[in-house]
């Protein structure tokens, strides 16, 4: 066995369970103590500067300098009484995770004595120098300045002995350079459009809050493992591996028993996301082996979004301490299910309703049904949009490859809801019913309450799902920045509900009443969007074929997916709700395809060394055993016996010749694939030539070593193989 494989699972068998003590018996103890939440505003800031902060957050008031210096008082003399010395605006950028740059407290005073500050103007604003973050050209290098500006909505918080402040980041010149910025202009249009709709039911309704409750998924591998797979190291993924003689066909890990090492991992896990106020609460096996989940209690799409990049970071931190890896990869190894992130989102109005929740009376049952058939229409009308946001090179491997959701986007109502929209359609046309009855809704909507309490047929291959109080959009993938999704499904809705309150109007100034106004124009999107609902198996071939009979549009090839962020019904939504300019669109675009360039670049790059250096080596070498045993038996035997005895050895240094052959060349064709590529001056010709030209050569490429390592002696397989990384606790 390669060193490196061997002395990995030898470290491996030593481990042990690390022993996790919660601060406090109590939980109540310690959540949040480590957030400058409300409570300790109150203790630390005087009130006026109380009463700052909070109308900046409900009303979204400016908070003027004075007030922001007594505001950052407050928030260091609470920093310091748990340790801290340092403090950081904590952003977003458009890569992958978080961008935190530490400053000291301390500063010269006015004497040349050292002291601690922290002023208002360090807490508002700072300015980066963050030339280096994707910026998809917005930035020329001599304008390299960007801004970090105070997003109030999300508290301040204490990691290790830094003081983090969540924060907006913006160019020098006004565009946004993070996913933060465009996903509260987002949360703000669905509010207002949201809200427009609402009173036309209930005019006590005065804001609209989107939520979302996030579902991480992601595997476990032991460190030392790990450490021995390049491809892990540098990709996030197996690029190579023959799949294990057992995986998931028993389906013995969902929901199996954890094992102690997960448990203390995800145990101290649970103590450091209360500590930080993130409300997690359930944690289980995955599908897969080695696979997990870990849930909070939903939040407001902002904050838990935040809380959703702190719990990667702190994942992956934590993990290490108990010597694991934590791989938030889409597609870590194939053959087995990959990892997505579902977004549970909802809308809820500040008296209380949630929106998709199903009322009690006709009348909220009525709002409910005009938030429900406007998220079908919104999802119709923006398949395309909503695949763009959650496509990348990561998630390629798991939509609509080989076990996973299509890339096909349709909604899951659930077989009784369903009904209940098509009697409306019916009804309605063979109608005797005067305007009142419908209004009040003989139409089988009284029935929704009762009916909803055993929609209990929960599909779980839909990718857009109703679940009863919700919708669940389970295309995101296991990596990505939900807010990329919940930009697009946010301001979607508020353009969708934007046309819906615009087209009642309309009726409306024609004579007709607002119920009937509202009940023909449901009507109408009900029929119109019909395409988008589908109730059987997502993961089925029939429904690749049924959805192109519906027009339903299947993009698996990521920059064609990623290009519609700029079609027509995008624009006239990401633009048209003011969420980006034209110019931080198209930079957003550049930088996304750009993203994918470099990860398929990458891992090119990796499987054509790993290949190269350790897998043709390793082959030939077995090769030369095979030669050596082949001259021996003919030492050994007649010609006859040899002929008789030599034949299978034969024909597998054959099939191993073969393979080495194909593999050199291939890496050949793909480095050359890539020069090509690289040479493109559009960025937008690099991404489709890498799709096209490299990617295909990664599958094909891993065949043969996948084919390889079962024809080669184990003990000299240089990589730690599936079923050690899968299976080994
Ligand atoms: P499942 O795996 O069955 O989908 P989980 O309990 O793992 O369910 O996750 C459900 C997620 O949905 C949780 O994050 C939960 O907080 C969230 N959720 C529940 N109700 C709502 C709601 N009304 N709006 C948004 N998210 C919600
Ligand atoms: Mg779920």
């Amino acid at each position: 066995m390669s060193k490196m494989r061997f002395f990995a699972l030898q470290e491996l068998a030593g481990r042990k369970p690390l022993e996790v003590i919660p601060p406090s018996n109590k939980l109540s103890d310690y959540y949040g103590s480590h957030v400058f939440d409300r409570k300790k505003m109150q203790e630390y800031l005087p009130r006026e500067a109380y009463r700052a902060v909070t109308d900046a957050i409900e009303k979204g008031t400016p908070i003027n300098r004075e007030m922001a210096d007594l505001i950052a008082a407050g928030m260091k003399n609470w920093a310091k009484s748990l340790g801290v010395t340092h403090y950081t605006h904590w952003f977003q950028p458009l890569t992958d995770g978080t961008a935190e740059k530490h400053d000291g407290f301390i500063e010269f005073g006015e004497d040349g004595d050292v002291i601690e500050r922290f002023s208002g103007k360090l807490l508002v604003q700072q300015e980066p120098d963050a030339s280096s973050f994707p910026n998809g050209g917005i930035r020329n290098t001599f304008e390299a300045r960007g801004y970090t500006a105070w997003d109030v909505s999300s508290p301040a918080f204490v990691v290790d002995t830094t003081l983090c402040i969540p924060t907006i980041f913006i160019a020098y010149t006004g565009e946004a350079l993070d996913y933060k910025t465009p996903l509260l202009k987002a949360l703000n249009a669905v509010d207002k459009a949201a809200t427009e709709v609402c009173q036309l039911f209930d005019k006590n309704i005065k804001r609209v809050y989107a939520n979302l409750g996030w579902e991480q998924e992601y595997f476990l591998v032991d460190l030392a493992l790990y450490n021995a797979r390049p491809d892990l190291c540098l990709t996030g993924r197996t690029l190579m591996g023959h799949s294990s003689a057992k995986d998931q066909q028993l389906e013995d890990h969902y929901f199996g028993s954890i094992p102690p090492r997960v448990t203390a991992f995800m145990k101290e896990l649970e103590i450091e996301c209360h500590k930080l106020g993130i409300p997690v609460k359930t944690r289980h096996n995955e599908v897969a082996p080695n696979q997990f989940e870990l849930a909070p209690i939903f939040e407001n799409v902002n904050l838990a979004n935040d809380h959703n990049q702190l719990v990667m970071d702190l994942m992956k931190r934590i993990a290490r301490k108990h010597n694991f890896a934590v791989l938030l990869h889409e597609k870590p190894y194939n053959g087995v299910n990959g990892s997505g992130k579902h977004n549970n989102w909802s809308l809820c109005t500040d008296t209380g309703i949630n929106l998709f929740g199903p009322g009690k009376n006709p009348k909220t049952n009525m709002l409910f049904l005009t938030f429900l058939v406007n998220v079908l229409m919104m999802v119709y009308k923006n398949q395309d949009l909503l695949r763009a946001s959650i496509a990348s090179a990561g998630n390629s491997y798991r939509l609509g490859a080989n076990e996973a959701p299509p890339a096909i986007l349709s909604i899951f109502l659930g077989r009784q809801l369903s009904a209940i929209l098509d009697d409306i359609v019916q009804q309605a046309n063979s109608t005797q019913l005067d305007e009142k009855e419908r209004t009040t809704l003989k139409l089988g909507i009284g029935r929704i309450p009762e009916i909803l309490l055993d929609t209990t047929d929960r599909n779980r291959t839909s990718p857009f799902a109703f679940t009863g109080n919700r919708f669940e959009f389970r295309a995101a993938g296991s990596s990505a920045n939900c807010a990329g999704a919940m930009i697009a499904i946010n301001a979607a809705m508020a353009n969708q509900l934007n046309e819906f309150k615009a087209s009642v109007d309309k009726l409306m100034e024609e004579g007709v009443s607002k119920e009937e106004a509202i009940f023909r124009i449901l009507k109408e999107n009900i029929i119109a969007s019909a395409p988008i609902r589908f109730e059987g198996d997502g993961y089925s071939e029939a429904w690749k074929q049924e959805a192109a009979r519906r027009g339903l549009t299947n993009i698996c090839h990521v920059p064609e997916a990623l290009m519609h962020y700029v079609d027509n019904q995008s624009k006239s939504v990401l633009i048209g709700e003011r969420i980006f300019n034209e110019t931080e669109l198209n930079s957003r675009l550049e930088v996304e395809l750009e993203k994918f360039t470099m990860k398929v670049q990458i891992e090119s790059r990796v499987l054509g060394d790993l290949a190269i250096n350790h897998i043709v080596p390793t082959a030939v070498s077995y090769q030369n055993r095979l030669l050596e045993n082949l001259r021996g038996l003919r030492e050994t035997f007649t010609p006859e016996e040899y002929e008789e005895l030599s034949a299978d050895r034969k024909e597998l240094i054959r099939e191993i010749s073969h393979r080495v052959t194909a593999i050199k060349m291939q890496v050949r064709q793909m480095t050359e694939a890539r020069k090509v590529a690289n040479h493109m001056d559009n960025y937008k010709d690099r991404a489709f030539a890498y799709e096209e030209t490299v990617k295909p050569f990664l599958a094909s490429i891993r065949d043969h070593i996948d084919h390889l390592e079962m024809e080669v002696d184990d003990e000299i397989w240089p990589l730690p193989k599936y079923r050690e990384l899968l299976f080994t606790k």
